[in-house]
């Protein structure tokens, strides 16, 4: 075995946990949990009742916030974080390269006398000025005017993070150029938010709620990852600079034995996974369940939903806390959608909803009112995802997704909703005329009207939608791993207050005339929507080769890939919707897709020149000094008149053989640069070289089979995912 990989063995099997292990009893869970964070408690004991009340309505009813209470929470907030031994303050933001970012700042500044003192006023609480040229905007902020600045984001709690030589108050903000300009992920997320309650609370007045609460939507994501030793990790050069590996032949056992999936949890992951939550907890991540994936190496964890901006950060800090944490245990957290060929990839599962305080507005209620109620915000939810399926594969097309959709594992790319078979059948006889069928047990019945029976319980499952009713939210299962939520929580939000303004309109026209015949009114509205939309409703197998039939059928959008996806998206219709509810405006929405198309074409361009560098200086020169031992073996048996055979040889000649070419095509199609128009580089970065970069992993596999183990440079798929 190659020297390198030994090392990496032994580090392995003599690991030996240097972190002292976690005393729960002596800090309770119960205690930890949001310690580092301005939350509302800390607030209310801090701050003056009034301006405790003006934030309050702020954070809880969408009212503009009052600046003038700034000065008194930044004195407030100094004054927590300093006692919690923060020395710095950093306004963090979430750029659109998916990553977060951050500019800290000391609390010192010279008093003029020879001492120092902790200023921070209102002034940097409010804004920051980061050098923002570094940061894409897609043309958005030319770069000799690289100016952007960030704005505190009052509804998403400031918190502390530590580290072993002093902590850091972090305060979520969102980022925007001089002119206004949305350069962030956070932007587009509040004013879709704000959308979504305008149009929702509409709706819920024409429902009789007559100061209805805001409405928000709420998230849920559970976050699939995979851990590898760090001595692995460091061995391979993929690993490192792609987050995946370009090579590696399947091993023997893989995850046929469905024997990881809630298995018993190994010993170092378990220690890892407590300290993760417990830093989760102190940062007020409200995570909740923790268990094995399929795959071997592979396991996830799931927080409690949250108003859907708050779980974004979380969501960002989970994923930096998993890597963090893994660190300390000797491992490296795997968050890319496809680590390893043959077997699963990870996804984010995002469960999302909408409600207010008291409500959830996807849930099917007790009374008939309720549920017409329910059938009304459901039915937008439909119209949403089918008027604008490709706003929403967009939004999860990247290039590490692409391993993932489609490929007979994860969801198929092509967005379909599964309602259950009950509450299809609800909606289609709704669609057909309103007769209502005969009522199964456990059925809801809804009563007046012409309105069918609701299941109280969507009580079936399908795995293989990429956008599932669960009862009482919507499960969105086609996001990637290492994504940022907050592209397809925005998508989500601005899509569904279009539909939720659609059939407000609707009802409200109705209503003026006959108030009473509200039941028909949503009746008919159902109707329409059914008859439009309805086919993008789908309860069978999405995995099957039928269904790419019967989609191209009912005409559903089925872009493959990221280089298709995200120029399909660029249409009149999507364009609008953004516009009109005050998202993003086109030209936000354009240089966003042309910052995601590079970053497709860079990712590529790596693996692609890693791939080239790999396979030319570790495989090859491993692939002939086997080739060279063979060879001579042969000879000198043959000059003793012995018997040599030369099959594996000629085998292994012909794949040396192979390499060369198929690497030197790989080498051609890099040399291509693009003329500018980055949606025809992407396109030829997934026509060309991701072809070309297959063609030399397959030859690189096969030589995995045949080339002396002791020469194979790199960690073998077996030695990653089974040695822990
Ligand atoms: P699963 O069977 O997929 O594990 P769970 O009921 O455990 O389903 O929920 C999975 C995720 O969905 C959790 O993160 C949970 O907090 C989230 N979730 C539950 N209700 C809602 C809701 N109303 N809005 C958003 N997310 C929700
Ligand atoms: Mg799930």
């Amino acid at each position: 075995m190659s020297i390198s990989r030994l090392n990496a063995i032994a580090a392995v099997t003599n690991y030996r946990a240097t972190a002292p292990a976690l005393d729960f009893s002596k800090t309770p869970a119960s205690e930890i949990f949001g310690a580092n964070v301005f939350d509302d408690r800390v607030m209310q004991a801090r701050l003056p009742k009034g301006v405790y009340q003006a934030l309050g309505r702020t954070i809880d009813q969408g009212e503009k916030l009052d600046v003038s209470v700034a000065d008194e929470v930044a004195v407030a907030m100094r004054d927590w974080a300093i006692e919690k031994g923060a020395t710095h303050y950093a306004h963090v933001f979430y750029p659109l390269t998916g990553l977060t970012a951050e500019k800290h700042d000391g609390f010192l500044e010279p008093d003029g006398k020879g001492g120092a003192l902790a200023e921070f006023s209102a002034k940097q609480l409010i804004r920051g000025e980061p050098d923002a040229s570094s940061f894409p905007s897609g043309g958005i902020r030319a770069t000799f005017e690289a100016r952007g600045y960030t704005a505190w984001d009052v509804t998403s709690p400031a918190y502390i993070l530590e580290n072993p030589n002093g902590t850091t108050l972090c305060i979520p903000t969102a980022f925007c150029s001089w002119t206004g300009e949305a350069l962030d992920k956070k932007t587009p997320l509040l004013r879709s938010m704000q959308a979504l309650n305008a149009q929702a609370r509409r709706l819920l007045s024409i429902f009789g709620h007559e100061h209805p609460d805001r409405v928000y939507s709420t998230a849920g994501c559970e976050q699939e990852y995979f851990l590898v030793d760090r001595n692995f990790f460091f061995a391979r050069p993929d690993l490192i600079s792609a987050g995946r590996t370009l090579f590696g032949a399947k091993p023997p056992k893989g995850q046929e034995m469905e024997d990881q999936y809630f298995g018993a949890i190994p010993e170092r992951v378990l220690a890892f996974m407590l300290e993760v939550e417990r830093e989760l907890y102190k940062l007020g991540v409200p995570v909740k369940t923790r268990h094995n994936e399929v795959a071997p190496g592979q396991y996830e964890l799931a927080p409690v939903f949250e108003n859907a901006n708050v779980a974004a950060d979380h969501q960002y800090l989970t994923m930096t806390v998993l890597q963090r944490v893994a660190q300390k245990y000797g491992m490296t957290c795997l968050l890319h959608e496809k680590p390893f060929a043959g077997i699963n990839g990870s996804g984010k599962h995002l469960n999302w909803s909408l409600g207010t305080k008291r409500m959830n507005l996807l849930e099917p209620g007790d009374t008939p009112h309720e549920n017409m109620q329910f059938l009304a915000f459901c039915a937008a939810v439909i119209r949403a995802v089918d008027r604008h399926a490709t706003l929403l594969r967009a939004s999860i097309a990247h290039a590490g997704n692409d391993h993932r959709l489609g490929a007979n594992e994860a969801p198929p790319a092509i967005l379909s909703i599964f309602l259950g078979e009950q509450l299809t059948e609800v909606f289609e006889s709704i669609a057909k005329g309103g007769g209502s069928k005969a009522r199964a047990p456990g059925l809801l019945t809804v009563g007046v009207d012409t309105l069918p029976p609701l299941p109280k319980d969507a009580g079936d499952r399908n795995r293989t939608s990429p956008f599932a009713f669960t009862g009482n939210k919507f499960e969105f299962r086609a996001v990637g791993s290492s994504q940022s939520v907050a592209g397809p929580l925005v998508i989500l939000n601005t899509i569904v207050a279009d539909s939720l303004d659609y059939i407000a309109g609707e009802l409200e026209a109705a209503k003026a005339k006959t108030p009473k015949a509200l039941g028909a009114a949503v009746q008919k509205v159902i109707q329409k929507i059914m008859k439009k939309h309805g086919r993008i409703i789908y309860n069978g197998d999405g995995y099957t080769a039928a269904w790419q039939k019967e989609a191209a059928k009912r005409g559903l959008p089925n872009a493959r890939h990221t280089a298709e996806a995200i120029p399909a998206c660029q249409t009149k219709e999507n364009e609008d919707v953004l516009a009109k509810h005050g998202v993003l405006t086109v030209r936000e929405f354009h240089s966003r897709n042309e910052i995601y198309l590079e970053k497709y074409i860079k990712d590529v361009m790596i693996e692609a020149r890693l791939a080239f560098e790999i396979a030319k200086t570790m495989i090859f020169p491993a692939a002939v000094e086997y080739q060279k031992r063979l060879a001579d073996t042969s000879q000198v048996l043959k000059q003793m008149g012995q018997k040599h055979c030369t099959t594996v040889l000629k085998e292994l000649c012909g794949l040396v053989a192979e390499l060369q070419t198929r690497n030197e095509a790989l080498r051609k199609a890099i040399a291509h640069e693009g003329n500018g128009d980055a949606a025809r580089h992407a396109l030829y970065c997934r026509n060309r070289i991701v072809p070309a970069m297959d063609a030399v992993r397959d030859v690189v596999d096969q030589l995995e089979g045949i080339v002396s183990d002791d020469l194979w440079p790199l960690p073998t798929y077996q030695e990653m995912l089974f040695i822990k």
